[in-house]
């Protein structure tokens, strides 16, 4: 596990060799319990995930419950301004997003796979944040994990109907060999910078193709989605 700091928030994207356990694994447990230790944080949350636009902001009631929070609510963003507590979303092809508001010191995490990104989870968790606190856009850094990219995300032609409403869908849809492939991280991306997102924050190193990269658990390349690499962010 590679832990990267940044504005005073520790964060990691898993790798499969991290987590090499199903999220129905009684050891899932006892591997968030070292997570926790190792980040040095007193409480991790991970939601049951449902490929939709809905999330939390963890306050301090919120985090001062039980250590781990492990699919005890439903979500696909959490975001919190308390130190000590660990946010974290499994993904397996989806893209886990970390955003970082600098002014007031807000963590928070994504899981934005196809279905989310184009119903505007970027937009919902943004928003959200800007309920609790003022801040501009110029406070927030994006990072993005790894995540089916276009060399291997191949959609079918109806997605492309999906995307009509975007100004920009052809920019993330390639063609190659008669077979269309969707650029994801460029979608979501193209989402942030229309809202306002400095180009500069929002940084893509990390992000890596889940299918062509052994390293990473991917469902396209298992063909089954029981095996997911877990990302956390803690202040
Ligand atoms: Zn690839």
């Amino acid at each position: 596990m590679k832990i990267i700091k940044a504005y005073g928030f520790s964060f990691f994207f898993g790798q499969a060799q991290d987590f090499p356990i199903e999220h129905a694994d009684p050891t899932f447990y006892t591997s968030c319990k070292k997570t926790i230790d190792a980040l040095k944080c007193s409480t991790l949350i991970i939601q049951e995930q449902t490929h939709g636009t809905t999330g939390m902001y963890i306050d301090k009631d919120q985090s001062q419950q039980n250590p781990l929070q492990l699919k005890e609510t439903t979500g696909d963003y959490l975001i919190t301004n308390q130190k000590g507590v660990a946010l974290g979303v499994l993904t397996a092809d989806c893209l886990p997003i970390v955003m970082i508001e600098t002014r007031n010191h807000i963590g928070s995490i994504v899981h934005a796979g196809w279905k989310g990104s184009l119903a505007g989870i970027t937009t919902k968790v943004i928003e959200h944040m800007l309920q609790k606190n003022f801040f501009a856009p110029a406070d927030l850094h994006v990072y993005f994990g790894p995540c089916a990219k276009s060399c291997c995300y191949e959609v079918q032609p109806e997605f492309l109907y999906a995307l009509a409403e975007y100004p920009w869908h052809e920019r993330v849809i390639e063609q190659r060999n008669e077979k269309l492939f969707f650029n994801i991280p460029l979608f979501n991306k193209l989402h942030l910078v229309d809202l306002g997102i400095d180009p500069s924050h929002i940084h893509m190193q990390y992000n890596e193709c889940t299918i062509c990269n052994t390293a990473y658990h991917s469902n396209r390349r298992n063909g089954h989605a029981r095996l997911c690499q877990l990302s956390v962010i803690c202040r």
